[in-house]
Formats: C-alpha cells, sequence, structure tokens
C-alpha cells in the first residue's frame, strides 16, 4: 500500500466495514423492486427503481440529477406507447483539478420467479449468514455494483475524506434488453453531459473462477448470420417425393459442415490470417491465471473440452475465434419420426471475433465461403447468406494508468494481484463509451463466477460485496493521484 495513502484508506475501510448494515439493507430495499426490463408489465417497477436511486444519489449530495428520458420502445411490443426507462445521470463534484470518472451500471434485472426453482423469493434478498453470501436477483448484476459506488461515496462522507475524482453516474435501466436507447445517449451527451470525462468505470461482469479478483481488459465481438435454403413450394412427405427432388435440408448440412470441424477450427479461408499475433507482454499475462481445465469441465457439465491445457483454453475464449452453429429455423426438431422434408431452412451461425478482425472483410468471406460451398452442390435449390447482426469486440491497454490503479487497490484490499482477463461474451456499451467519449474503459468486476447472474439463485458474497466497495474506493485515489489520464 502506497504509505501516503494508508492513513486513509484506513480511515474509509473501517467506515465501509461499520456502516455494512446500512449498505445490506439499502441494497435489500433497491432488490425488493422487481425491475424485470423484458416484462412490459413491470416496467412501471423499473422506473420506480430509477427514481428510488435518484432520490439516493440526492441524499448522498449528487447534485444535476437527470432523468433521461429515451422514448416509446421500438417494436416488437405488446404496447405500442410503451415508454423506456430512464438513464440516471448526476454528478459528484465539479473540480477542474481533478480527473472526472464515469460510473456506468444498470438497475434492471433479468427476470425472476420462486418457481423457477430459488430456495427464497427472488426479489427478497436473503442474508445467509452460515454462507456469508446474499441471495436476490440483481444482487451481483448488476444492482449490488451499481450501490456500491453510491457507498463507496457515503463511506468517503462518513470518513471525513474528500473524494479524489469528480464522479459522474450512468445507470441504465434496458441492459438485461439490449441497452436500448443508450448508444443514442451516449452519443447525444458527449459533448454536454458527459464533456470531461476522463475514464469510464463499468462494473457488471464476474471474476474469473471464485478464488482471485480479476480485471477485465478485452471483450469478443460477435457476427451473427444465417443461411437460407429454399426449394419446393411446400413440405413435403418423403415417401412421395424422396429421392426424387432435392432437398433444403440435405444442402444446408452440407453448407454448416465446411464452416467449422469438430475440433473447433474454423474452415473459411481468410480470418486466421486477420487475427492479431500474441505479444510477449499479453503471452506473459496467462501464466498466473487462476483457472483449470477441471473449472471448464464443472461449468459445461461434462468432459468435452477442446484443450487441457489453462492457456490454450483461455486463449482460444479470449484471443481467438470461434464459431458456433446454432440452430435451424424450419427444420423438423420434435419427438418422433416425422417423414416431413422441410421446403425451406434457415441455418443460423455466428463467429465470435477478436482483434484485428475486420467485421466487413469477415461478413464478405463468410458469405462468399457459404454460397461457393452451396454451389459445389450443383443444387436446383435457392441459398442466401447473409449477416443478420454484429457487435464490435473491444481490447484495452491492461497497462495503462486506469488498468494499473485498479491493480494496485486490488493488491491493497486482497493482498494478490488481479488476474487480468478477458471474456468470450461481449459487452457492446463497452466500445461505444471508449469511442464516443474517447476514453479508456476499465471493467471492474465485484462478483464472482459463480455467482448465478442469470439464473436461479443469484447470489453475492459478503465478501465481495465489502471488499469490492474498498477496491472501488482505493481505486479512485490511485487513479486520482495518476499523472497520465
Ligand atoms: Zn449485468
Amino acid at each position: 500500500m502506497s504509505a501516503d495513502l494508508k492513513p486513509t484508506f484506513d480511515k474509509i475501510f473501517s467506515k465501509i466495514d461499520e456502516l455494512k448494515p446500512e449498505f445490506i439493507d439499502m441494497l435489500a430495499k433497491a432488490i425488493a423492486i422487481p425491475a424485470v426490463s423484458s416484462d412490459e408489465s413491470l416496467r412501471p417497477k423499473v422506473v420506480e427503481k430509477a427514481h428510488f436511486l435518484a432520490d439516493h444519489l440526492k441524499k448522498l449530495g449528487f447534485q444535476d440529477i437527470q432523468l433521461k428520458e429515451l422514448g416509446t420502445q421500438p417494436p416488437p411490443v405488446q404496447d405500442p406507447n410503451l415508454q423506456l426507462p430512464p438513464i440516471v445521470l448526476a454528478r459528484y463534484g465539479n473540480d477542474p483539478a481533478k480527473k472526472t470518472l464515469l460510473v456506468y451500471g444498470h438497475y434492471d434485472v433479468q427476470p425472476a420467479q420462486l418457481e423457477d426453482g430459488w430456495d427464497s423469493e427472488p426479489f427478497e434478498l436473503v442474508v445467509d449468514e452460515k454462507k456469508q453470501l446474499m441471495r436476490g436477483r440483481g444482487s451481483t448484476d448488476d444492482t449490488g455494483p451499481l450501490t456500491g459506488w453510491l457507498h463507496v461515496v457515503q463511506a468517503h462522507q462518513a470518513a471525513g475524506v474528500e473524494l479524489p475524482v469528480n464522479l459522474v453516474t450512468c445507470f441504465e435501466g434496458m441492459e438485461e434488453s439490449g441497452s436500448l436507447g443508450l448508444d443514442v445517449l451516449i452519443t447525444e451527451q458527449k459533448d454536454k453531459y458527459f464533456k470531461g470525462v476522463d475514464a469510464v468505470c463499468i462494473s457488471d461482469n464476474y471474476w474469473l473462477g471464485t478464488r482471485k479478483p480479476v480485471l477485465t481488459y478485452g471483450l469478443r465481438g460477435c457476427n451473427y448470420y444465417q443461411i437460407t435454403i429454399e426449394g419446393p413450394g411446400a413440405d413435403l412427405h418423403s415417401g412421395i417425393f424422396g429421392g426424387i427432388i432435392a432437398e433444403p435440408m440435405i444442402d444446408l448440412v452440407q453448407v454448416l459442415s465446411t464452416l467449422v470441424d469438430s475440433q473447433g477450427n474454423i474452415l473459411i479461408k481468410g480470418i486466421e490470417e486477420m487475427v492479431a499475433k500474441e505479444t510477449e507482454k499479453e503471452q506473459a499475462l496467462y501464466k498466473d491465471i487462476d483457472f483449470s481445465v477441471e473449472e471448464l469441465n464443472a461449468a459445461s457439465g461434462s468432459e468435452t473440452a477442446l484443450y487441457q491445457k489453462k492457456e490454450d483454453i483461455l486463449k482460444h475464449r479470449w484471443r481467438y475465434p470461434s464459431l458456433s452453429v446454432h440452430g435451424v429455423e424450419g427444420a423438423f426438431y420434435g419427438q418422433g419420426a416425422k417423414t416431413v422434408i422441410p421446403a425451406k431452412v434457415v441455418g443460423k451461425f455466428s463467429i465470435r471475433t477478436v482483434p484485428d478482425i475486420d467485421s466487413g472483410k469477415l461478413d464478405k468471406l463468410v458469405i462468399d465461403h457459404c454460397n461457393e460451398a452451396f454451389k459445389k452442390l450443383n443444387s436446383p435449390n435457392k441459398c442466401k447468406a447473409e449477416l443478420i447482426h454484429d457487435g464490435a469486440y473491444w481490447v484495452s491497454d491492461p497497462f495503462n494508468a486506469q488498468f494499473q490503479a485498479a491493480a494496485k487497490a486490488t493488491k491493497d484490499v486482497y493482498g494478490v494481484e488481479p488476474d487480468f482477463t478477458r471474456e468470450g461474451g461481449s459487452i457492446p456499451i463497452t466500445l461505444t463509451f471508449e469511442e464516443q467519449l474517447k476514453t479508456s474503459v476499465l471493467l471492474l468486476p465485484m462478483g464472482r463466477g459463480d455467482d448465478g447472474a442469470h439464473s436461479i439463485n443469484e447470489k453475492l458474497d459478503i465478501s465481495n460485496f465489502v471488499n469490492g466497495m474498498k477496491t472501488m474506493a482505493a481505486y479512485l485515489h490511485y487513479y486520482g493521484q495518476s499523472p497520465e489520464k
């Protein structure tokens, strides 16, 4: 711990310990509002939670609190007048001598019902003293981390310590439903509300495992494609038409089989060449990461791993592209032995993208490959390959000021160097912040890999909650002190 910050940290950390019951109580109140963004009937609850947070921000002395309306939700919706929940903007401090940090979090949650198999009512926070954890929908994703930032401010006030940076909040209520409206808001506000923001911190992901804290510096992107093959005017009977017409499903299976092999190798030419080469600095980051093939097997509930070595698994999850085949629309998929020949089938697959894959170039390679493969079949059917949606990858510099500040903070709180991780999935908003605000973004997770963010019995360990807040607090000080932006 840096000597000049030690007295400050001692004061703040002991306040966080002291105020723990109050913080848990506040989390319980927030979680009691079932802010499920995907359920139209619960939309008023999502809005209620925005107001609940705004009230709390006001109590803490945040200023310029604005609930930014985003208009009506685009279709498909049942209620054409359904309003999107607001984005909660607020500021704490406006000192030009200090850096300004934007903290992002989301207050909406995934759906949850007791009947899904929860051990207790999902919207009643249960503190399990024996296991030292808190169970409830939103505890880890993302109400716990979001309220954590507010508690950090409160702990500073209680300890009589000035906040070392100016804070700007951006709390959204549609994250679990595609972050509708957020991109537009960030673009609109980049020179207004978000003017002067030096860096962005997102606490909305998890440790890789359950023991070691991590800082996350990269996410893969995702380009999603479909191949439509059609021929006959209607679904046909194989007893009458089998063997005498060209079947779309047979063509589709053959085209799909040319995309990837059973070892996970992508067979489309030209993709591998676009993947960034590993640097020595990057190579070194994998060595100490706390992970093993056993953890992968536990997570997949099987022994189907394609790689046994830790480094190989992590690299193929984080820094190499992958191609997955997801399903076939229009095919017979039920039980039994239906003898149908589907007239039109749509195969769906996606590619997880990484640096330096050029998204437009990738689309062309993929679509050309599908057309070529189909052409080789000499089929009279029609084939169309297309992109459905894409989201770019993101990689930051784990050695920049923000990451180094967070690494020092983690070391002070947990007594270990954090693992520098990436994730195989996407948080598209990360890139929007980085590009629009021209800042660096840090992903600073609070919860553990086994928190069950989108499943039943979502939890946050009390130690992660408390130490997560301490890490956030220490990070603010180290970042505030650092000479770089
Ligand atoms: Zn989340």
